[in-house]
């Protein structure tokens, strides 16, 4: 189902965030407070504008309303950032993501209805180390401090076993959400269902407990 984003700041991170929906095949508005950031965007777009995200007519005239997502990238600029969040939330924009820029900024976008904090840096970073200590680990998403989901090699010692003989949910406390072979995936595998050596698997589960799985090999 096509949906539509709007994309205020057009940084690194805006740029990208524009470009891959457009790319998934959404309705993408882009708009910079600078032109020539919105001529970079223009054939990767469905729309893009120039026009400061912090003024509430030019976001009006731009029909920002009529939007179901909005993502705020306005970099360093913290008070812009933070004026255009109150903006959208007071015109009354259902789900507004802002990236922030550090704690300080967080803690405002949160006291002002802000619906998700975005801090790419910060979580890029974590997901590089994870890559960067284990060999295993391909991917790698942060549920909370203690949960994540990991993307992570088969171990070995697995080859050709099915889920009920390594008894993975008792030894290890976590759950497969899916096995990817080549370039299929089964989602939600069954207990009788095989893994081979060179699956990836997509686990979920606690910290130390996908730490124990990794090494297991
Ligand atoms: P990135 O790290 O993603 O490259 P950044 O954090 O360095 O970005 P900036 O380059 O500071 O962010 O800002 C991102 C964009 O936001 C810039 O292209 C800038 O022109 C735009 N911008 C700044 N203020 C406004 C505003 N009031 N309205 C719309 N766009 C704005
Ligand atoms: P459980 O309460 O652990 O699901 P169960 O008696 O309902 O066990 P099954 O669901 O058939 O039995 O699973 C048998 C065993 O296979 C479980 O003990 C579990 O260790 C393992 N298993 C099945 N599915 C998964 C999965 N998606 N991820 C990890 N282990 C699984
Ligand atoms: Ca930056």
């Amino acid at each position: 189902m096509k949906k539509q984003f709007a994309v205020i700041g057009l940084g690194r991170f805006g740029i990208s965030v524009s470009t891959e929906l457009y790319k998934l095949g959404h309705d993408v508005l882009a708009i910079d407070i600078n032109e020539s950031k919105v001529n970079e965007i223009v054939n990767d777009s469905t729309h893009s504008a120039v026009g400061d995200g912090t003024d509430e007519k030019t976001m009006r005239s731009l029909g920002i309303t009529n939007f179901d997502h909005v993502i705020v990238a306005i970099g360093d600029d913290i008070q812009a950032s933070t004026l255009c969040t109150l903006l959208l939330k007071e015109m009354g924009i259902d789900s507004v993501w802002v990236k922030a820029q550090n704690y300080y900024h967080h803690k405002v976008l949160d006291k002002i209805g802000a619906d998700k904090i975005i801090h790419p840096e910060h979580d890029m970073g974590n997901r590089i180390a994870q890559h960067l200590v284990s060999e295993k680990v391909i991917d790698y998403i942060e549920l909370s401090d203690d949960f994540s989901i990991v993307e992570i090699a088969a171990p070995r010692s697995m080859d050709n076993h099915t889920l009920m003989d390594l008894n993975i949910r008792a030894q290890f406390g976590i759950t497969i959400l899916g096995i990817k072979r080549g370039k299929d995936i089964n989602i939600s595998p069954m207990a009788d269902d095989k893994i081979f050596e060179n699956d990836v698997l997509i686990v979920i589960g606690h910290k130390n407990d996908l730490k124990r799985f990794e090494d297991s090999n």
